[in-house]
């Protein structure tokens, strides 16, 4: 029987390779429903080749466009938040892979868990914003979350087999971005198309900015935290170049397992849609000869969006997410050319300042914080730029 699988932001970068995958095992895999935002011509293209049973462009106009250009196809389209929704339980699905970007993932992703769906999931913000209740929903319903980001694959996999009570430290694996090597004068004057040039992955605007700023392995340390349930006291960062070690786990015992593979997502990928089998497949394989493997601490003074994410995570309750909903809207904004690089982590900082916690928040408290952030965020940004 071909696994059904749905995705969430099918016309993105994950969501693209995804099919990618899917498209090199058409005897094990279907696809049920697809999403995207606005990329009428990209999402048609996709039916017209997955003929999924439903498609999903969360804005109203394209849904309509692409409407008219599947007159004929038996795919059913929606729009709006409504649509994802929808998408996100669609009848007979196996697994959701959750590949839309930001605080957007994380409605349809507690949708999807209330209906018994697994979970493939990428959208790392869902878990950084609304950890416990995501996981104590999936655990509520008996629902699995099977990591697609790399280094949290890589934990996964380590971690099979052996018993967790054994576990003690992860080591998270960081590129470091394109300014690794740059002094904190040069990160002035950066600009987006230096920003989104990274060094070894292919991915889509925001986590390309955030992999520079290095609030990715902030937000990677919070996933982290929530996939298997660790202390952010025993997750370390290592800064890794060559972005061949996905990740290590050190256990008791003083022993540690590693996973290693080319820089390409569609490992993680089929890991995640074919999980707990492994599958043969044509992507290109690991050469170690000459391959140098090098490890640094991370320099937590030129990226200070790292400490935050680690603060955000020990304070708990609402600030998480006011984080995460900072961060977002400065990234906008510096994608917009409106503040520079440098910037983003204070607007952060200024925002978390003036949060006041909530404890033990529940899922309305957590919208009203993302909303309270994105507000105070885009207020900071105004003040910064006059
Ligand atoms: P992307 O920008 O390339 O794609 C995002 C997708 O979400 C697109 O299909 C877009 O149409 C859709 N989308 C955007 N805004 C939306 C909204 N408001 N409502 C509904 N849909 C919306 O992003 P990506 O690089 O594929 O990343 C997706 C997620 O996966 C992110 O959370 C990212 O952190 C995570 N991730 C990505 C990579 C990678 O290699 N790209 C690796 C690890 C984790
Ligand atoms: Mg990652």
């Amino acid at each position: 029987m071909k696994k059904q699988i749905s995705i969430l932001g099918s016309t993105g970068s994950i969501g693209r390779q995804t099919l990618d995958v899917i498209r090199s095992f058409p005897d094990r895999f279907r696809v049920r429903a697809l999403t995207g935002h606005k990329n009428v011509a990209q999402l048609a293209q996709q039916v017209k080749e997955f003929k999924p049973e439903l498609a999903v462009l969360t804005d109203t106009k394209s849904a309509r466009e692409l409407s008219q250009l599947l007159a004929g196809y038996s795919t059913r389209v929606l729009s709006g938040e409504e649509g994802l929704l929808a998408a996100a339980v669609c009848p007979g699905t196996d697994l959701l892979v959750t590949a839309v970007v930001g605080f957007a993932g994380l409605k349809p992703t507690l949708s999807a868990i209330d209906a018994g769906i697994d979970i493939a999931l990428a959208n790392k913000e869902t878990l950084v914003a609304a950890g416990s209740i995501v996981t104590a929903k999936a655990a509520e319903k008996g629902v699995s979350i099977i990591p697609i980001d790399s280094e949290h694959s890589a934990i996964f996999q380590c971690l099979e087999g052996n018993n967790p009570k054994y576990l003690r430290r992860i080591l998270l694996t960081a590129s470091g971005g394109p300014f690794r090597n740059s002094s904190p004068e040069e990160l002035i004057g950066v600009t987006p198309q230096e920003a989104l040039r990274h060094p070894n992955w292919d991915m889509g605007a925001k986590i390309t900015i955030d992999s520079a700023s290095m609030m990715n392995k902030g937000l990677e340390v919070l996933e982290a935290h929530w996939l298997f349930n660790i202390p952010l006291s025993a997750i370390d960062v290592l800064v890794h170049p060559q972005s061949i070690v996905h990740s290590l786990v050190e256990f008791t015992d003083g022993s540690v397992l590693a996973q290693l593979g080319p820089p390409d997502m569609r490992l993680p990928i089929l890991y995640a849609l074919s999980y707990p089998e492994r599958l043969p497949n044509s992507l290109a394989k690991l050469d170690l000869f000459g391959q140098e493997l090098s490890f640094f601490p991370p320099d937590q003074v030129k990226f200070p969006c790292l400490a935050y994410a680690y603060e955000a995570g020990e304070v708990g309750g609402t600030l998480p997410a006011v984080v995460n909903a900072a961060n977002e809207v400065a990234v906008a904004a510096f994608l917009r050319e409106e503040i520079g690089f440098l910037t983003i982590p204070r607007v952060i900082r200024a925002t978390m300042d003036l949060h006041q916690v909530l404890e033990s928040p529940n899922l309305d408290d957590i919208f009203v914080a993302d909303t309270w952030a994105r507000q105070e965020a885009e207020g900071i940004i105004k003040a910064f730029m006059s």
